[in-house]
């Protein structure tokens, strides 16, 4: 067991990211004190209920008094306004990260609303699903996922510090933790989890638009690859609408190429080409049996649930 990293935490926005980490960090004896701070009332009330936090209140200000580790888990476009409110509270030489899903409009928001004296370090835990809200959060989230950080050009020994002791947080609950530049993690999930969502949204939306087909055959016979669509194309809004406005410029490059791609797979199919079809078919199931094989696959049967990966 690792002890206590971090004498007091602030959650900052205690739905199913927030709530896992509080989950989790609890169960590994990680953390002291913890305190949360939500604007949703609802979500305050059910938090209390739950049990996990010392102290649940609406202003960001009074939950990070104190805390030694500031989590920043709102949607992305609500960090600007998160880190502001927190900034004038934080306690000198705090760490401040957050689990947005977009990294480089968020680092420069952190860059531009916290003060010097504290440690900003972006972050993103490679682990979700479709639910959201404080019941939805799980202690095992982020075993075996990757967190990726952020970390600022800072060299000082002590930002290093901080940033390695952020690191042992999330390896103390499972994760597996590297470090990346923000522009390079904003392209990297766009092919990996943006453009997925967003082909997911799209196609559920022509099917539901469609004339020809109705609905109730639509669902009827959803197993034939519409199923795993649909829980994709059931995630958050809010954050999702907030992770295409926030990397609009990588997710525009990745369409850009899969726009391109899909033109040459329309071009196979009316001209009759079955080897290029069958050839790319062949390659992406090597994918896939990659993806097994590094052990990321999406549903996890030992914990008995979805684990979308955003
Ligand atoms: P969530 O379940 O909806 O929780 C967010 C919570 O923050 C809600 O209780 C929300 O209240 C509250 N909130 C919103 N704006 C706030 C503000 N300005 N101040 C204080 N509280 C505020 O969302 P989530 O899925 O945990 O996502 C949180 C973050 O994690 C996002 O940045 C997302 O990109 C990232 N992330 C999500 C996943 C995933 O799979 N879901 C995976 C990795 C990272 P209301 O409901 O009233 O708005």
């Amino acid at each position: 067991m690792a002890g206590v990293i971090y004498p007091r935490m602030a959650v900052i926005g205690c739905g199913l990211i927030g709530s896992s980490v509080i989950r989790a960090a609890r169960e590994a004896g990680i953390v002291g004190e913890v305190a949360v701070a939500d604007a949703s009332a609802a979500h305050r009330a059910r938090i209390v209920e739950l049990g996990y936090a010392d102290q649940v209140t609406g202003d960001i200000a009074q939950a990070v008094a104190g805390a030694d580790l500031v989590v920043l888990a709102v949607p992305v476009l609500a960090m600007g306004e998160a880190s502001q409110a927190a900034a004038a509270a934080l306690k000198p030489g705090a760490t401040v990260t957050d689990v947005g899903s977009v990294k480089g409009s968020v680092a420069e928001a952190l860059s531009r609303n916290l003060p010097e004296i504290v440690f900003a370090i972006p972050g993103h835990p490679i682990a979700g699903t479709e639910q959201s809200g404080p019941d939805a959060g799980f202690s095992e989230l982020f075993q075996k996922r990757w967190v990726i950080l952020t970390p600022q050009a800072r060299t000082d020994d002590a930002y290093l510090e901080a940033v390695q002791k952020l690191a042992d947080f999330w390896t103390a609950i499972g994760a597996n933790v590297e470090r990346m530049d923000p522009g390079h993690h904003d392209l990297v999930l766009a092919v990996t989890s943006h453009l997925p969502h967003l082909i997911a949204y799209n196609i559920v939306g022509t099917a539901a638009d469609m004339e020809e087909v109705t609905q109730a055959e639509v669902m009827k016979y959803s197993a034939g690859g519409f199923r795993d669509f649909t829980r994709i194309a059931a995630s958050d809004p809010t954050m999702w609408r907030d992770i295409f406005v926030a990397n609009k410029d990588a997710v525009l490059e990745i369409l850009g190429r899969f726009t391109e791609d899909l033109q040459a797979l329309s071009r196979a199919i009316r001209w009759g080409e079955a080897d290029k079809l069958f050839e790319l078919f062949t390659r992406t199931r090597e994918i896939r049996r990659g993806i097994i094989a590094a052990g990321q696959e999406s549903a996890e049967p030992n914990f008995g649930r979805d684990h979308g990966k955003h």
